[in-house]
């Protein structure tokens, strides 16, 4: 029995493995196959490729983007990316130096509200990696001042909390270029986080219109049928799914690295048809 796992993070982003650790974790599982996806950075995925070869796992760099819609946030996942290509590399520069900007904002807000964490606490929780909201929430933690990371983003983080702070985010058309300029394949990532799912779908036509590949049914949130029902809707518009853990080590600790809908193993139909688009992109 084959395992995979497409969607999973490590401490190049807000993980709490390194890639070669979570590389090596894979391997223990028995995974065969496994997407690293971190949020806005590619700096994980040589270290993952030799962590591959070494473990044999089967490693698909890919990239989680954070975009705006119509009417909204959301995740583009990208896979089969050449990390190193230069329109990539350039709007992740740019992502990033808005993301250094948004930290310095939260943690002037989250300082009015009485908290007193500073800059340099969150840079030492992530001395190589791309600091983001989930290193002030650890922060926040061992400052005592919360008891989980959920609860840090519940009171604060999260969209509409208290000291929440938007920034500047590509656009999903845009995104979605970037990727296949890069060579890889675009998914839209856990449609079932999203109130406006239903609107959503109703523009997934249009979205797939102007390239988007595929989307991520097989999500570890999604229930069996929300799952079966994206599957069927993906494969309606000849687009493809995928599916993954969201695994994150400490930091979402109820994710587990392998599983998908209600603890359900991964389809390995997903990895198939994400190399076959992969192929058919690359060919045309
Ligand atoms: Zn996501
Ligand atoms: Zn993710």
């Amino acid at each position: 029995m084959i395992k995979i796992d497409l969607h999973t993070h490590s401490s190049a982003s807000d993980g709490t493995l390194s890639p070669r650790s979570l590389v090596k974790l894979a391997a223990e599982t028995g995974l065969s196959a496994l997407g690293l996806t971190d949020h806005d950075t590619v700096d994980g995925i040589d270290e993952a490729l030799q962590a591959g070869k070494d473990f044999g796992v089967e490693i698909i760099p890919g990239i989680e983007l954070s975009v705006n819609w119509e009417e909204g946030s959301m995740h583009l996942l990208g896979y089969y990316i050449d990390h190193h290509h230069l329109g990539l590399t350039e709007a992740l520069q740019t992502c990033k130096l808005s993301r250094e900007n948004r930290n310095e904002k939260i943690i002037a807000r989250v300082n009015e509200l009485g908290y007193s964490i500073k800059l340099e606490d969150i840079l030492k929780l992530s001395p190589d990696g791309t600091c983001g909201r989930a290193h002030i929430a650890n922060a926040l933690i061992q400052s005592g001042y919360f008891k989980s990371v959920k609860e840090a983003f519940d009171k604060l983080l999260d969209y509409r909390a208290a000291a929440y702070i938007d920034r500047y985010r590509l656009q999903l058309e845009e995104a979605i270029q970037i990727i296949h300029d890069a060579g890889g394949v675009a998914v839209w990532a856990h449609p079932g986080n999203h109130s406006k799912i239903n609107r959503m779908l109703e523009l997934l036509p249009t979205w797939i219109d102007f390239g988007l590949d595929g989307l991520e049914s097989d999500y570890c949130d999604h229930s069996i049928k929300l799952r079966d029902d994206l599957r069927k809707q993906a494969l309606q518009y000849g687009s493809i799914y995928t599916g993954g853990s969201d695994f994150h080590g400490l930091n979402k600790p109820e994710n587990s690295l392998g599983r998908g809908p209600e603890g359900s193993e991964i389809d390995v139909n997903c990895l198939r048809m994400l190399k076959e688009r992969m192929e058919e992109r690359r060919s045309s």
